[in-house]
């Protein structure tokens, strides 16, 4: 019976969905919030606000100190949201969940550990022109370092890897690849899995920023094949601040250590400092606690769902606003790849992204506007920004005819 009971899904209301994030009730600039921008956050659900809460409450302590019960009790909580991380995307084992500061932290200490071990003079890593910055700024430094070079893979003008480019540049000096799952910009979803698979053709890791996939459709490593998957809590319902690197065993136990400190060591004496193992040999000092306990609370609150509903809401989301985006005067759309997910980019004719936002603003609206930290794809494409709505399982075909009037608004004061 109670077996039944727990695999029992909740099923998918939108309404009932909204009622769980207490920030939609609100008002902003005197109109009712409409929140279109979940591709830079998500916002929180009471399960996660309330498990953070409860935490500092009730039992606030250091993790892995083991002198007094609630020491006990947050490391069991702690270490029990490692767990629910690694079932999230399937690991086979909780200690390749390393917790970091978000995405960005993950690719750095990749960058920073297996790079800096294993680059040398004249050795390739592949990153595409759709990365965020962050897919590409850790490279450079640490080619820089070595003498090797980082290469853009090239995007076509629907925003999708080139895949002929990519398997042009593929040779055996590339050591590695590192691609995102889903564009922050245009949600492009990536042809990960035969990008993965080449680049192991040709002795060389693959490293995916999932940043942007997580909160989308589920992810399953070893499906992937992947050497290390990217993400963070916060744009998938949960807290700020944490993220996760996961890693293939072998590759996490052969790099050296990211930082130095607590935790991180097993002896520490002036002849020579021994260290922990994983995943506590790159997580150096007092780990944010309560952030990995709201980060399972996040993971927790989206697995009473079917996945399947809330992908098919979202992309229902996605169908609507592209079909009122057909029908709207002087929009242009950036990224017309056939697999999007969660994200609808473009420009209005002869009006800045920026104007336009500030207009959306004024009337309730938030999106994004500008480059989105992805600079090289906006060269890709000659334009300076890009106004990007960006969709969430708690966002209603409403709020999509609110996103049209409101542009309808801002059109005729910009025109
Ligand atoms: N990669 C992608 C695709 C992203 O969208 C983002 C966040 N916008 C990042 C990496 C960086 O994530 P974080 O800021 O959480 O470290």
């Amino acid at each position: 019976m109670l077996s039944t009971l727990s695999k029992e899904k909740r099923s998918f209301n939108v309404e009932e969905i909204r009622k769980d994030f207490p920030i939609l009730e609100q008002q902003v600039n005197g109109y009712p919030l409409v929140y279109l921008d979940n591709a830079a956050t998500t916002q929180k659900p009471n399960a996660v606000i309330d498990a953070i809460s409860r935490y500092y409450r009730t039992i606030n302590a250091n993790v892995h100190r083991g002198a007094h019960s609630l020491s006990d009790a947050a490391t069991q909580e702690f270490e029990a949201a490692r767990s629910t991380l690694a079932n999230f995307v399937n690991s086979p084992a909780p200690e390749q969940i390393i917790w970091t500061r978000g995405t960005t932290e993950a690719i750095n200490l990749i960058a920073h550990c297996w790079g800096r071990a294993n680059l040398a003079k004249g050795d390739r890593i592949l990153v595409s022109e759709l990365e965020h910055h962050s897919n590409i700024v850790p490279w450079q430094l640490v080619c820089e370092e070595k003498g090797a070079r980082v290469e853009p893979v090239r995007v076509n003008q629907n925003g999708e890897i080139d895949l002929e480019d990519f398997h042009r540049l593929l040779d055996e000096r590339v050591r590695l690849v590192s691609i995102n799952h889903v564009s922050n910009v245009l949600g492009s979803v990536n042809p990960v899995k035969t990008i993965i698979d080449s680049a192991h053709s040709v002795g060389a890791l693959c490293v995916i920023d999932g940043a942007q996939a997580v909160s989308h459709f589920p992810v399953d490593v070893q499906v992937l094949n992947c050497d290390f998957y990217c993400f963070s809590a916060h744009k998938l319902f949960g807290p700020t601040g944490i993220g996760v690197l996961w890693g293939r065993k072998q590759l996490l136990e052969s790099m050296p250590p990211y930082q130095g400190g607590g935790e991180m060591i097993e002896q520490v004496s002036f002849s020579g400092t021994t260290f922990n193992g994983l995943p506590y040999k790159f997580e150096a000092g007092t780990p944010d606690i309560a952030g990995a306990i709201g980060f399972k609370a996040a993971v927790d609150y989206l697995s009473v769902f079917d996945r399947a509903e809330l992908e098919a809401h979202e992309y229902s989301l996605l169908q609507y606003c592209i079909e009122l985006g057909r029908a709207f005067e002087s929009i242009k759309r950036i990224g017309t790849s056939d697999t999007q997910v969660g994200v609808y980019s473009f420009l209005l004719d002869g009006c800045h992204p920026a104007d336009v936002g500030t207009l959306l603003d004024q009337q309730g609206i938030a999106v994004r506007t500008g480059h989105h930290c992805a600079q090289p794809l906006m060269k890709v494409f000659s334009i300076p920004g890009t106004v990007r709505a960006s969709f969430s399982i708690y966002n209603t075909h409403a709020e999509i005819d609110r996103l049209f009037a409101g542009l309808e608004k801002a059109r005729k004061f910009l025109q």
